[in-house]
């Protein structure tokens, strides 16, 4: 029997192009021994829709909670855009997230030296970035209630989002953001409003609380916009910051743009570790969606899918010295000069399967 399960949900779109480079690669990790994956393979998205009429099956949902990891492509997609609500492609993902408690999201912005010219900031500014973001995921203003439209009758409507926060839902990530900083430099940020929102508040004194626990790291509160300040002005202060989930879809998206093409860019989710085993629920996947525009030509920048894939290796499986080596191929392909189309800046680029088996190249060597 296989020492780890993947579950892989290409979905739609690029999503299914980038996944064969994950399955190519997982195939020749186990052919030489350096991995033991037992793979399988779901649908999600347009694709699920199509087959079952929902945006994932139960089916592939038991499958999703019984792997050690989902790889996760993209979905969604102009067939679909007209399904009902419930069934829409990005209903599948939430439900995954939703189903395996995947309260924490992590979104890493490493600039690549080879792409350190493509950035919108100074080559000195990103030059050697590595931060990442480590946002809630599961509670805050996008889930709170009231979440309302009211007619008031005279012309007028109100609207009523709710950020609703509890100690353990801060007090977890907190923690999550801790770890993980334990194996980087050992500097967190802790970002809130905490001058204006009592959520902010709250956020703060259970932060603080959780960095006694972490002696060793250095715990520095910032205020949420001057987050997004800082992060366009001297980003390289950062190692890893913590937030909300609405301050963290808005900063974490920030934060990666700094260094390149949405091809580039990896994500993982992770639930709580299981009381038994100690292994958290995860799912890894780009950030980028199933870009229409360019599905079906075999062009697509599979990097994004690769590096989530890494960070499987990484947060999943324990493959430190892999998961180095994956991404280190990444930055070794850039250098010799090789771009898909995304980041070629209109020179010479290469297709999706031509990466993929140029970074596989790169890791045989
Ligand atoms: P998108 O990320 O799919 O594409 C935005 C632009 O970036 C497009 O021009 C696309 O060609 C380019 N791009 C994205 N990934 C690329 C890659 N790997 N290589 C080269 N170029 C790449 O976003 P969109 O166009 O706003 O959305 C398209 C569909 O994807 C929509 O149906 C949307 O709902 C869905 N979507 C899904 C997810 C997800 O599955 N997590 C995320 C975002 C969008």
């Amino acid at each position: 029997m296989a020492t780890h399960t993947l579950f892989l949900l290409p979905g739609d779109g690029i999503g299914v192009e980038v996944m064969a480079e994950v399955e190519k690669l997982v195939a020749w990790l186990n052919a030489e021994q350096k991995t033991d994956f037992a793979t399988d393979r779901g649908l999600v998205g347009g694709s699920a829709y199509d087959r079952h009429g929902a945006a994932i099956s139960d089916a592939d949902m038991h499958k999703a909670l019984a792997a050690d990891a989902v790889i996760f492509g993209a979905v969604g997609g102009p067939k679909w855009d007209k399904v009902p609500y419930e069934v829409r492609p990005e209903a599948g993902l939430l439900r995954l997230r939703k189903d395996l408690g995947l309260f924490a999201n992590l979104r890493p912005a490493i600039c690549y030296p080879a792409l350190a010219d493509a950035s919108s900031l100074k080559k000195e500014l990103i030059e050697g970035l590595d931060i990442l973001i480590v946002r809630e995921l599961t509670g805050g203003v996008y889930f709170g209630e009231p979440k309302t439209i009211t007619d008031l009758g005279n012309g007028q409507k109100r609207a009523v989002d709710t950020q609703v926060y509890e100690t353990y839902e801060i007090d977890r990530i907190v923690r999550v953001a801790c770890d993980l900083a334990r194996t980087r430099r050992k500097l967190v940020h802790s970002a809130d409003k905490k001058n204006v929102m009592k959520s902010g508040v709250l956020w703060d004194e259970v932060a603080q609380a959780v960095a006694r626990d972490y002696p060793d790291l250095r715990f520095e509160h910032i205020l949420a916009d001057n987050a997004a300040m800082q992060l366009v002005r001297n980003p390289k202060q950062f190692d890893v910051m913590v937030t909300d989930n609405l301050f963290g879809d808005v900063l974490s998206d920030a934060a990666a743009m700094l260094t390149g093409s949405l091809g580039m860019l990896p994500s993982a989710s992770l639930g709580a570790p299981d009381k038994a085993s100690g292994k958290r629920k995860a799912l890894y996947e780009p950030v980028h969606g199933s870009a229409p525009d360019i599905a079906g030509k075999g062009i697509a920048n599979p990097i994004a899918m690769l590096a989530s894939f890494a960070m499987a290796l990484r947060y999943s499986f324990g493959m430190i010295e892999l998961a180095d080596r994956l991404e280190a191929a990444i930055a070794a392909v850039l250098d010799d000069g090789l771009r898909t189309g995304d980041i070629a800046q209109g020179g010479k680029s290469i297709g999706t399967e031509a990466m993929g088996a140029a970074i596989r190249g790169k890791l045989a060597a």
